[in-house]
């Protein structure tokens, strides 16, 4: 089966397409000629998601599906949230917004905090959502070079070395976008489908 990925953060799209082995061929925006960036301009994960999945599935008329995801600090009041990407302004900038995420916590010990990833899927018959959450605490020295964004900085729960520390297989079976790639995968092989 053929799917548009609605998204070109190549971090994400190499741990998806990991996720998901010889299943499915995925097609990233840039695969499906989809250039232009895409608007996100809602304050919920599963709305921003929808937003992203709706343009793309208008622009090519294919199943596709897009995913939104952060990190939550209930702490900070749930910040950086939908906003993890920019949480230090634009233009996004992993370093920047570790750096005032560590400044946000300074004060804490070992706040806790949560991945959470909403993927929405719009094909033939219709939209369908996917949730996954993976929760842990922040450190106050980034550790390791694996992952992507605040990962130097989250530990998840069970283990003692962060996310940019932990091997990627590690990350792939437990990470928030794992779990709800897999409530996706398990919906797309069901028989009816
Ligand atoms: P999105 O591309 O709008 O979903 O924004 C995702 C942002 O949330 C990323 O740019 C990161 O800052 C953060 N994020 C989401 N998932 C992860 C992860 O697995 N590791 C590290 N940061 C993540």
């Amino acid at each position: 089966m053929k799917l548009i990925f609605a998204s070109n953060n190549k971090g994400k799209i190499a741990e998806v397409q990991t996720l998901v082995n010889n299943n499915l061929k995925i097609f990233s925006l840039l695969e499906a000629g989809i250039t232009e960036p895409i608007k996100e301009p809602f304050d919920t994960f599963r709305e921003n998601a929808w937003a992203k999945a709706d343009y793309v599935y208008r622009q090519t008329g294919l199943p596709c599906f897009a995913d939104d995801s952060g990190l939550v600090v209930p702490a900070l009041n749930g910040a950086p949230g939908v906003y993890s990407a920019r949480y230090a302004g634009e233009p996004a900038d992993d370093a920047a917004n570790n750096r005032k995420l560590l400044a946000a916590i300074e004060a804490m010990d070992a706040p806790e905090a949560y991945y959470q990833a909403v993927i929405c899927y719009i094909g033939d018959d219709g939209t369908h959502y996917f949730e996954g959450r993976c929760y842990g605490h922040l450190v106050h020295i980034p550790r390791g070079t694996g992952g992507f964004g605040y990962d130097p900085l989250f530990v998840p729960n069970g283990y003692t070395d962060t996310f940019g520390e932990l091997a990627q297989d590690i990350k792939n079976r437990i990470s928030h976008r794992s779990e709800a790639m897999r409530s996706f995968i398990a919906f797309l092989n069901q028989p009816e489908q």
